[in-house]
């Protein structure tokens, strides 16, 4: 039995339940909207002898489509398996010092797990009661910075100003902005990038792009921290990226409009939801993403969460302190919400 002694041990991060059959499920940040048309097009006419060979080690379909939508150089785009993956070597390059990193209590659940299985130090900094990131909390010494903006569970997003203030205050560490959420109306830190050389901007396929199952994420920096991701990248896995998913990521990227549209969709919905849960005494913090963050003055959110369960719909509940009676609510089509609002009011009311 001595092995176990000398195990990695970790707990690990819970996602969000992938129920099957049929139910409305709002609970793990998914686009309603199918991928861009061109994509079901491309994977119809895919010549799948291509994957015969090993795909192309630096991404570059995908790296190029990207480098043309945001508009940097191809050697700024580091991409990988979904965001996560991205952060994950984010953390194992850039969080090396043996000095405390800092992110907000109540974020992201996967930046501790990751911290953990890194032997990564870290210091959570409380939000305030409006779940608000006051700048001035990271200007203590630490070995690095990482906040999502918008924030998640709370879909509060950051003034730029702020944003500023946190990258001004830690020249010498790597201040990571996971953006996974930000097409939804925040604005973006990429404008911060020729300022700035030790920030790095994460962004993901699977909300705005509707492609959570591809896998697609990538982080855009200036070229010398992306080169050292790449490096630590290329001493853990060369092919990440199968020939596949590169070909139907760059097709995605490209069409511009109909991500233009699918956001705007999602936005318009968010703005109709928010006020049919303000009717039904819901409160919650103003939202930026394609989820809102409630809770209710007389019914608790745990209740509510296995209420809606038995009802085929699904919503995320985090059993965690501060925010363990709070409700997270993916905006899904017109059709869903009203759905669930229709079901809340019998459940709160
Ligand atoms: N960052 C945040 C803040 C998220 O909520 C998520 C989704 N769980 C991710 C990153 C990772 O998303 P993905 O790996 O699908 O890109």
């Amino acid at each position: 039995m001595n092995w176990e002694s000398n195990v990695r041990k970790v707990v690990p991060y819970v996602a969000g339940e992938q129920p099957s059959g049929k139910v409305i499920k709002l609970n793990t940040n998914e686009n309603p909207y199918a991928p861009a048309p061109g994509v079901s097009a491309l994977l119809k006419g895919y010549d799948v002898s291509l994957l015969r060979k090993y795909p192309d080690m630096n991404s570059s379909s995908l790296v190029n489509a990207l480098s043309e939508k945001y508009n940097v150089k191809p050697s700024q785009i580091f991409v990988g398996i979904g965001s996560d993956d991205v952060l994950a070597m984010a953390f194992l390059t850039f969080f090396n010092s043996g000095k405390k990193i800092l992110f907000p209590d109540i974020t992201y659940s996967f930046y501790d797990v990751w911290a953990d299985l890194y032997k990564i130090p870290y210091e959570t900094i409380p939000l305030d009661d409006d779940f608000k990131i006051h700048p001035e909390d990271y200007e203590k010494e630490n070995g690095g910075v990482i906040f999502p903006n918008p924030n998640a569970p709370t879909g509060v997003a950051m003034d730029p100003a702020d944003i500023r203030k946190i990258l001004d205050h830690n020249r010498d560490v790597v201040c990571i902005v996971d953006e996974a959420y930000v097409d939804f109306g925040t604005e973006s830190a990429l404008s911060l990038l020729p300022e700035y050389d030790n920030l790095l901007v994460v962004q993901t396929f699977s909300k705005s792009r509707s492609m959570a199952g591809l896998r697609v994420g990538y982080a855009i920096g200036n070229e010398k921290i992306i080169s050292y991701l790449q490096d630590v990248k290329f001493s853990f896995n060369s092919y990440t990226m199968n020939s596949l998913t590169l070909a139907v990521g760059a097709e995605a990227v490209r069409d511009d409009e109909y991500f233009n549209t699918t956001c705007e969709k999602i936005i318009r919905t968010r703005e109709k939801l928010k006020a049919d849960l303000r009717e039904l005494g819901f409160e919650f913090p103003d939202s930026k993403a394609n989820f809102i963050f409630a809770t209710h003055p007389a019914v608790s959110a745990e209740s509510i969460y296995t209420e809606l369960k038995k009802r085929n719909i699904y919503v995320r509940y985090f059993k965690k302190p501060r925010i363990d009676n709070y409700l997270r609510i993916t905006v899904g089509t017109d059709e869903e919400c009203d759905e669930l609002v229709r079901n809340l009011k019998e459940i709160t009311g």
